[in-house]
């Protein structure tokens, strides 16, 4: 066997537990772990910016670990709002895009669960070439400090709603979720932090036991089953009606409200009648639909609805007490909106 060339771990993504373990096997001492912690969730690139943690101890990580941020490969910024879109590689060549939204209430990033996607939903670019891996706890976490490395600006709001379905990567996603939220390290409130599905139902199940505290917002793009099968495969798996009583009963236990995610596409689900349908679904319950008009993706065959028909189904849902917003569209001056990631 050739020792020369030694496997470095990634480090980051290591739970201060995990980070006990490191250090104590290193033979240090246990108060290390919470310094390492705290270091990585800054962002540091290099064990030599740990500048508490002795040269020693520093020499014997770098031997066994990497840290592992990944390099910016391509960063595009919007003329009109600020918005930053940047390309990420990791060590192994793997590449996801992030985006960095600047909103009245603070900044915010949407970030990538996983480099591709199997959900195949017929509208969205990043589902095109299928899944090529998961990505780590550490992968979704480094996203956040290399854009926050990148801008020089604080990052307080997090929507995993980039690259892939966080529900087919629930470990990772779950790990994320509790080291970005650790007080000693980068302090995020879980009411800042919303995650995405397109609906797996054992998701939203878990999540709901688990994370009652971070926003879940679902993606649902149809009045019923029979216009939602037509986009989204995740459907036939788990149908429309499931879907609906999942989230009924997420609601009763945890209270949150959930939003409901709407891309208007001219002609298959933007007229009053699906408004209408969708209001029925949602009547007496606490709910908050985001519509979103569709951003174009080429090839797909789907048009965005007309401004008029936009106007008209949140006009339909408001006259039924749903409340509801259309999505402002960020960075579509370059590639950065919904559905549009993955598309060079
Ligand atoms: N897989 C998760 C999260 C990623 S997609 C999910 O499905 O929710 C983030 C949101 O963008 C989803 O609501 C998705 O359906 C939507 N989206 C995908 N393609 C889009 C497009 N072309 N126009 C508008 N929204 C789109």
């Amino acid at each position: 066997m050739d020792y020369s060339v030694k496997e470095l771990k990634n480090i980051l993504g290591s739970d201060p537990d995990e980070l006990v373990g490191v250090v104590s096997e290193l033979g240090e001492k246990n108060f290390r772990a919470k310094q390492l912690f705290g270091w990585l969730s800054k962002g540091v690139t290099d064990f030599d910016q740990m500048n508490n943690i002795p040269k020693s101890f520093r020499e014997k990580l770098k031997e066994r670990y990497c840290i592992d941020i990944p390099s910016v490969i391509y960063d595009q910024q919007s003329r009109t709002d600020g918005t930053r879109k940047c390309l990420f590689e990791f060590r192994d060549g793997s590449r996801v895009e992030s985006v960095f939204m600047k909103y009245s209430y603070g900044n915010s990033i949407c970030i990538s669960s996983q480099v591709g996607c199997r959900m195949g939903c017929s509208f969205c670019a990043s589902t095109r070439k299928g899944l090529d891996r998961s990505l780590t706890a550490g992968e979704i976490f480094a996203q956040v400090l290399a854009m926050r490395n990148l801008t020089g600006e604080d990052i307080n709001h997090i929507v995993i709603m980039g690259i892939g379905e966080p529900f087919d990567n629930y470990e990772n996603v779950s790990k994320f979720l509790q080291l970005i939220h650790q007080p000693e390290g980068y302090n995020l409130s879980y009411r800042n932090i919303t995650v995405s599905t397109c609906g797996l139902i054992p998701g939203i199940q878990r999540f709901g036991n688990e994370f009652p505290q971070v926003n879940l917002a679902v993606s649902l793009h149809a009045p019923n089953q029979e216009i939602r099968q037509k986009s989204m495969p995740v459907s036939r798996k788990y149908g429309y009606d499931e879907l609906m009583n999942a989230c009924r009963e997420y609601t009763k236990k945890t209270g949150r409200r959930i939003t409901f995610e709407y891309a208007l596409i001219d002609g298959l689900n933007d007229s009053r009648e699906n408004a209408l349908e969708l209001a029925r679904h949602l009547h007496g319950w606490q709910t908050h639909v985001n519509l979103i008009p569709l951003n174009k993706v080429e090839g797909t065959g789907y048009e965005t609805s007309h401004r008029k028909s936009v106007r008209r189904f949140k006009e339909t849902l408001e006259e039924k007490h749903i409340a509801v917003t259309v999505r402002r569209t960020l960075g579509a001056d370059i590639d950065a909106a919904c559905g549009q990631l993955r598309l060079r």
